[in-house]
């Protein structure tokens, strides 16, 4: 049949054939491109972890970096995490991902240990797919051993909708990652269906405030009500609060203004690799030197 295109793909070392019709509208098309191809990526050492910065607002001090996942395909080039991390989620190829993503944080750490660049902790995401695996702790723990790091050293963001979900699992989850001493953070805090009651319940330590507050800072007013509003409730809590996507000296004299903890964006530092070429990154990555903090710099 000529109007039937087969797709070949190599999944757990069967050959599994696709069909599709021309029907198919092309966004399916492309995601199933991107699949196969993604499906492959991790064996041909086409992923790779940039990372960046998270800072104290009252001493410019690196608390952390967060790991952010790259992917670059021989033919297509760079391929946007917003992209491929959905096709990731579908096709469950997140979860192998997951754990190379862990694995390869977890060596960076050992590696920054040995030329003593970084101190601080890495903070890895964690997609809802993996946050439901009834054996994720078990792995975790296995990847954590065996690459034998502090697991004081270690962060992990997840997303409001995944604890809501199932609150009562995912509690436990947590605590038991959070005993070994991880650190955890909801990222993209008001994006989602924010109940104000569960973050009582939920034993976070960080709350990251999404970069589409943040953005209009200083012109917008409602976010401005609402970033303030949020920095009291989760301080009222007892949890700490980072800004997502700073990129400018206003957002952060806001941010600091009102008593916000951390912050990270482009303001400080994009994503980097972690093997340094350039000065920038070496100085962005150390923080057993205090930073002069980013107000104070003549910019
Ligand atoms: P996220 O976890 O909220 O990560 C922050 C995103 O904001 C990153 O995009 C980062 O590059 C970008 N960003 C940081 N500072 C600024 C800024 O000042 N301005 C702007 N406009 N953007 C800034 P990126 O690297 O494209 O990642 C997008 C999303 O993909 C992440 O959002 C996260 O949800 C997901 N992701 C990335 N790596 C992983 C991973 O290893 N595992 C999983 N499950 N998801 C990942
Ligand atoms: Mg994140
Ligand atoms: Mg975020
Ligand atoms: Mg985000």
């Amino acid at each position: 049949n000529s109007d039937t295109a087969m797709y070949q793909a190599k999944a757990s070392g069967r050959n599994n054939y696709r069909f599709y019709s021309p029907e198919m509208d092309a966004k399916a098309a492309d995601r199933l491109m991107l699949e196969n191809n993604l499906r492959r990526a991790l064996e041909r050492n086409e992923l790779s972890l940039h990372y960046q910065p998270i800072v104290s607002l009252a001493s410019g001090e690196i608390m952390a970096v967060e790991a952010l996942l790259r992917w670059t395909h021989p033919v297509m080039g760079v391929v946007s995490p917003a992209r491929f991390i959905p096709v990731a989620e579908d096709s469950s190829l997140i979860l192998p991902i997951g754990e190379w993503v862990l694995e390869t944080a977890c060596r960076q750490i050992r590696e920054w240990d040995k030329t003593k660049q970084f101190s601080g902790r890495v903070v890895v995401n964690l997609s809802p797919r993996q946050f439901r695996q009834g054996d994720l702790v078990k792995r975790f723990t296995h990847i954590i051993e065996r690459t034998g790091i502090d697991p004081q050293r270690l962060g992990m963001e997840i997303t409001e909708s995944v604890i809501m979900e199932n609150l009562d699992s995912s509690i436990r989850m947590l605590q038991s990652l959070k005993d070994m001493g991880v650190e955890f953070s909801l990222d993209d805090f008001g994006t989602g269906y924010s109940s104000l009651s569960y973050l009582k319940r939920f034993p976070v330590d960080k709350l990251k405030i999404d970069q589409s507050f943040v953005r209009d800072l200083v012109n917008d007013h409602d976010d401005e009500a609402l970033v303030k509003a949020i920095i009291a409730m989760a301080h009222s809590l007892k949890i700490r609060v980072v800004a997502e996507g700073v990129e400018t000296r206003q957002q952060l004299d806001f941010l600091r203004e009102q008593h916000c903890d951390q912050y990270q964006g482009y303001y400080f530092s994009r994503p980097l690799p972690p093997t340094n070429s350039c000065s920038r990154k070496t100085e962005t990555m150390r923080t057993n030197q205090k930073q002069t903090p980013p107000s104070n710099r003549q910019d």
